[in-house]
């Protein structure tokens, strides 16, 4: 066996974390600001959800929730039933993923190819007890050796941010960073780098892009979730309440950001950058530019870019689909940063 070089990861699960941060030259240029985002996507399952899967995991195994054998059960349709689903097989567990009836053939699909076991489940609310969430928690305690992942209100989800990508983040930029951007899922990216970065310098500016149709940007900037107006398009994003994960976490701005310039920015990336991404991804380089705006050049902004477009070949990237969602994505250059 040779030795383990620095060069070498070992495994899946060695693999995690230390995405490169892209300098994003149009973004860049056209602020006068240093526009960085952190290639998630390049994580061994595709997307930052990788990172909560790890910090999960290991998390439970350390206090003895996870047992060598245990299965491991999720209420989620997207990235981290993916992250869960891998890591788990790299570790031996088994995994269960409970989804609302309503998600793609695509979606169930692709888990059951993986490995994960799939129980869809008649859509419900979450204030009821049939809601997927619930039956995914229930599903864990009645099994032997189940363990319920809980991304939302499981902080192992934040911490493992605040270990690894707050750390990465301020070390690929020297220690420069001025700013940081992300939308919410469960929060813990957000939440988790933020920490971090609070800690490191205080003055360092942190910032929530939020979809419409979510609570957050009412949340940080007026401290309540009484809102309800428009929709967004957006996967893996969109919070109405306050997680575990989110709690106290130190965000000093939010935006709002329209999914009619979401869809320029995420074309305007493929086409021009040669980078081809998710609309929470999109959504987050336009709070980068919106930060970069209102505050003027000069700043080192940070984000995140979470997982590809492959994974919306479908929607996103699917001409028909777009028109049938009133979305265009036709643009002149960079005339849509203004409508952000
Ligand atoms: N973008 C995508 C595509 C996601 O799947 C998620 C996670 N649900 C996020 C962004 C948000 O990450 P977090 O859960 O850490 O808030």
């Amino acid at each position: 066996m040779i030795s383990m070089s620095k060069e070498i990861k070992n495994g899946f699960c060695g693999t995690i974390g230390n995405t490169p941060l892209i300098r994003i030259p149009s973004l860049s240029e056209a602020t006068g600001c240093e526009i960085l985002g952190k290639a998630e996507f390049l994580n061994p399952g595709g997307s930052v959800k990788d990172r909560a899967a790890m910090g999960i995991v290991e998390d439970a195994e350390q206090r003895g929730l996870l047992k060598p054998g245990g299965t491991i059960v999720e209420g989620t349709a997207g990235n981290t039933g993916i992250g869960l689903a891998l890591v788990g097989n790299a570790r031996g567990y088994r995994t269960i993923i409970v989804i609302p009836d309503t998600q793609s053939q695509e979606k169930i699909n692709l888990l059951r190819a993986i490995g994960a076991e799939v129980r869809p489940v008649p859509a419900a609310p979450y204030k009821d007890p049939a809601n997927y969430n619930h039956v995914a928690r229930r599903l864990a305690e009645e099994i032997d050796n189940g363990f319920w992942a809980n991304q939302f209100d499981n902080t192992a989800n934040r911490e493992y941010h605040v270990r690894t990508t707050g750390p990465e983040i301020y070390r690929q930029t020297g220690g420069d960073v001025t700013a940081f951007v992300a939308s919410v899922g469960t929060g813990g990216t957000l939440a988790g780098v933020s920490t971090y970065l609070k800690e490191k310098k205080k003055d360092i500016c942190t910032v929530c892009a939020d979809p419409y149709g979510a609570a957050m940007w009412s949340w940080f900037k007026h401290g309540h979730l009484d809102i309800d107006d428009g929709d967004s398009v957006a996967e893996g994003i969109g919070q109405g309440r306050v997680t575990r994960n989110l709690e106290s976490a130190p965000i000093d701005e939010a935006f709002r950001i329209h999914d009619r310039v979401m869809i320029k920015m995420l074309y305007h990336l493929l086409e021009t950058e040669g980078l081809f991404l998710s609309a929470s991804s999109a959504i987050n380089l336009c709070g980068a530019v919106k930060l970069a705006r209102e505050r003027g050049p000069g700043q080192v902004i940070t984000t995140i870019l979470c997982d590809d477009g492959q994974r919306y070949l479908s929607r996103l990237y699917n001409p028909d689909w777009l028109k049938s969602e009133g979305l265009d994505p036709t643009r002149r250059g960079l005339d849509f940063l203004d409508e952000i």
